[in-house]
């Protein structure tokens, strides 16, 4: 592996100043900082062959339609997806799982049947289900979880009836950190002829996904917190599901055949890709991945989960710092609260220092609900960051804390 300086020069932001202190970025999980290698790829597709995908007969349209195509193949691996027609390009988790609530509300939800989800959800894999509940007449079941913040698996089982016609849980809580036991879930639901998605935003970054081995039906990620661009996002289906589901969105390229009088669709993946897609941000993620495998997945949650324990570590020796989310098994996340300091003046402070933090309900009201609180300061670090960091935060939150005495 790279030793960190240089890992650290492959990133531009991570050098910048704010409020003239070094930047100590720890926001990764609501966006990563993007390589060079992605900004220059995102620069080649304007500077040197932008034109529109799969439609033109012309050299430049011809390469961006294989770059946008090898970007694909690019997802496909990284993934382990079996076939490219699986993988559907999209803005984003949030517009992956909207386009499937909405599909698969269409297509199989009557009334009276239900969705399971957890407590542990972001708003993008509460709301879309919400929405289809509503459209449809169906419910929404919740797995409750502990004081940890772990899902309660016996509850879960409870929860899968001959109702149950879809679960979609997060593989990673972004509010709390903890990681869910998805193959365990999905096997559950498998065993009931229940399909699952998988809301891989915070699973992708952290390590090794396989969606093979995992044997989810859907997996959905986005682009930006991975490295990659933004407003580019993936949609990963099994074919024989995303072949029974209708389109969600109408436009050009999705289709086969328009008259008046009726409309065929395209083959996959093209049935979901109606209108032009984010072609650079696609070219730009596929370059991100490339560099994720460069770095190598297993160094980086090597990393990650050394740099969880030092923060964890460090943190829990201020005594007014109360942690949230105390799972054994975490993404390198550490959400906490100072005793009566609002989160948001924690932010502030912090901010001044040059630490970029997050406040906030995490948008996963129902998680702070659940803990009785209105929001927390969350810290997300990745394999950029540094145990110096970590010090700079641990001495950032003594002075807050000093300053509010
Ligand atoms: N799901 C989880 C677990 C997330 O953390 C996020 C974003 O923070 C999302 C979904 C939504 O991602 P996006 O805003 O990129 O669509």
């Amino acid at each position: 592996m790279k030793d960190i300086a240089e890992i650290r020069a492959d990133f531009p932001l991570l050098n910048r100043h704010v409020y003239g202190r070094q930047l100590v970025y720890f926001d990764n999980g609501a966006t990563t900082q993007k390589p060079q290698c992605v900004i220059d790829a995102v620069n080649e597709v304007y500077t040197s062959y932008n034109s529109n995908i799969h439609r033109g007969v012309h050299a430049l349209s011809d390469k961006a339609s294989e770059e946008y195509e090898k970007a694909r193949e690019k997802v496909r691996s990284f993934i382990n997806a079996s076939k490219r027609e699986e993988i559907i390009f999209t803005s984003g988790t949030t517009g992956s799982i909207n386009g499937i609530a909405f599909s698969f509300g269409e297509r199989f939800i009557r009334p009276g049947d239900e969705i399971i989800i957890s407590h542990l959800e972001h708003h993008a894999n509460i709301v879309p289900w919400q929405m289809m509940c509503e459209r449809k007449g169906a419910k929404l079941r919740i797995i409750p979880i502990n004081d940890a913040g772990e899902i309660l698996f016996d509850e879960y089982l409870k929860l899968l009836s001959g109702k149950t016609k879809l679960v979609a849980v997060t593989q990673a809580s972004n509010a709390l950190g903890t990681i869910l036991p998805v193959r365990e879930i999905i096997s559950a639901a498998h065993s009931a002829k229940v399909p699952v998605l998988i809301d891989g935003a915070q699973g992708i970054q952290h390590g090794v996904v396989d969606v093979t081995a995992m044997d989810c039906d859907f997996y959905v990620f986005s682009g930006h917190k991975i490295y990659g661009p933004t407003g580019i996002g993936v949609m990963y289906g099994k074919e024989e599901w995303l072949s029974d589901l209708p389109p969600y969105q109408g436009g050009g390229d999705m289709v086969e055949n328009v008259t008046f009088e009726k409309t065929t669709y395209n083959e996959l993946p093209f049935k979901f890709e109606a209108g032009t897609m984010n072609f650079a941000g696609a070219i730009g993620l596929g370059s991100a991945l490339d560099y994720v495998l460069s770095i190598g997945r297993e160094n980086i949650k090597a990393r990650e989960r050394e740099l969880l324990h030092y923060a964890t570590e460090k943190l829990s020796e201020i005594k007014e710092l109360k942690i949230f989310g105390s799972s054994d098994k975490k993404i390198s996340v550490v959400s906490f609260l100072l005793n009566d300091i609002h989160q948001y003046d924690t932010g502030m402070i912090l901010d001044k220092m040059g630490i970029a933090v997050r406040t906030g309900t995490h948008c996963a009201q129902p998680v702070m609900d659940r803990f009785g609180i209105d929001g927390t300061v969350r810290a997300s670090l990745c394999f950029y960051n540094t145990k110096e960091e970590i010090d700079i935060l641990g001495t950032g939150i003594e002075k807050v804390i000093t300053m509010f005495a």
